[in-house]
């Protein structure tokens, strides 16, 4: 018997994983991947990254070529958006009226960009960073910029910092918090990440804000919390994503900072799963529910989804982790960091490499590693069991850290 057909509203990171882990895995039934946007998934990293500092060409974008929807039989439906879901029925409606009935139906919206509520946030010259078009339109004007305000300190902003300052452009960053990454990350790498950045001779201007963002026909200059009018050519709002959320929620599916999960990621209707940045989900010692944002939450919830729908169900439990390239400084984190109340430091942060072990009462919650690869593979490897790394080993240099795995 063939399987139930799979939809699968989005096609990015999540969406498109999901579809080829069901193939690999032997599914004979119908795939279709529903996108909003026109033309092939393409990745979103790239964007604020190799893409936009000229290291890597719009045709090395793309998740999967072409070639891959046909030979995997996965039909990608794309620039007509999923309007409702008729849970009676089983079915999705798309924008251009056409239906689609599913046997099983995964959530991939995703998120967009969130709005910053001020005066001057829809002029020309002020733009998001989140897809191909407006990556492509900024690095269009990259050549003519001599100005340009980033408003937020989380990693797209600082990643765009990074390209724009290397470019010999003028940079103001403006942040609420007093640190950058507004406290996810240690201490110890938020101050080094400031310091690099202002040593590429970009201002950070922390613990302020943005009143409002003046110009006639187009975006002139930021004006801060604190009244100070910062000329710009391009303001990039960078302050955060908010999950794609109402689709579900019209459906009656509960949605809080996310489509809500169970441990398996299904919905509490078991035919409607989600994943990805759109996904609220219970994390192995955490409380409440999380939601993430990084490729490898994308990519491993929808290996768990597909693994599922393919008749071996396990609860989602992966470790999670994340990368961020600021010019030359090559940062992944492994776990979270958020709330730990010890940083331990390993490695030389005048060196420019090094990794901050972070515990949560003597318990390894994160492992932050700068230009430290090897550090990084260790601890998803420590992270994945119950590490019995303590602070004071991770601190020790001659300490071998495979011994506590
Ligand atoms: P997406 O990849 O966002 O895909 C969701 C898709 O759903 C979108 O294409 C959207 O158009 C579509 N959609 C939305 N609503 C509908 C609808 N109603 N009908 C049909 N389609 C719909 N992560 C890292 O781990 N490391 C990084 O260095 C990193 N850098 C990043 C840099 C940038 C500039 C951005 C924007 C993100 C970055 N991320 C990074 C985050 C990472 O890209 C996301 O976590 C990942 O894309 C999430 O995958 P997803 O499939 O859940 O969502």
């Amino acid at each position: 018997m063939t399987a139930p057909p799979v939809v699968v509203a989005g096609a990015g990171h999540a969406a498109i994983q999901l579809a080829a882990s069901l193939r690999q895995g032997g599914h004979d039934g119908e795939i279709t991947l529903i996108e909003a946007a026109a033309g092939l998934p393409y990745q979103r990293p790239p964007l604020s990254k190799a893409y936009l500092a000229g290291q890597m060409e719009e045709a090395a974008l793309p998740l999967r070529p072409a070639s891959f929807y046909a030979a995997q039989r996965v039909r990608l439906v794309e620039g007509d958006p999923v309007v409702a879901i008729e849970r009676a029925d089983r079915a999705v409606r798309l924008a251009s009226g056409a239906r689609h009935q599913y046997g099983h139906l995964v959530l991939a919206t995703g998120g967009g960009s969130r709005r910053l509520p001020v005066p001057g946030a829809d002029l020309p010259g002020v733009t998001g960073l989140r897809s191909f078009a407006e990556a492509r339109a900024i690095k269009a004007q990259l050549d003519g910029l001599r100005r340009v305000v980033v408003i937020g300190t989380g990693y797209i902003g600082l990643e765009f910092a990074a390209v724009a300052a290397l470019r010999g452009i003028q940079v103001t960053v403006i942040g609420r918090s007093p640190k950058l990454l507004m406290r996810r990350v240690s201490d110890v790498l938020a101050d080094h990440l400031a310091a690099a950045h202002r040593g590429w001779g970009t201002r950070l201007i922390l613990e302020s804000g943005t009143a409002a963002i003046h110009g006639t026909a187009r975006a002139e200059a930021v004006e801060t919390r604190d009244g100070e009018v910062i000329p710009a050519d391009l303001v990039l709002i960078a302050i955060g994503v908010e999950p794609l959320v109402e689709l579900a929620a019209a459906a009656g599916l509960e949605v809080r900072d996310g489509i809500v999960v169970d441990d398996h990621l299904r919905t509490a209707d078991a035919a409607i799963s989600a994943i990805g940045d759109c996904a609220a989900f219970p994390m192995p010692g955490r409380s409440g529910l999380v939601r993430l944002e990084s490729v490898q939450n994308a990519s491993d919830q929808a290996r768990a989804v597909a693994e599922r729908l393919l008749g071996k169900p396990a609860p989602y439990d992966r470790v999670p982790w994340f990368w961020s390239d600021q010019g030359p400084l090559k940062l992944q984190i492994a776990g979270l960091a958020g709330g730990h109340d010890r940083a331990v430091l390993r490695g030389d942060p005048a060196a420019g490499a090094f990794s901050v072990f972070c515990f949560d009462a003597d318990r390894l919650v994160a492992v932050e590693s700068l230009n430290r690869a090897p550090d990084h593979m260790l601890a998803r490897r420590l992270l994945a069991g119950a590490p019995r790394l303590t602070p004071a080993q991770a601190g020790d240099a001659g300490f071998d850290l495979r011994a506590a795995l």
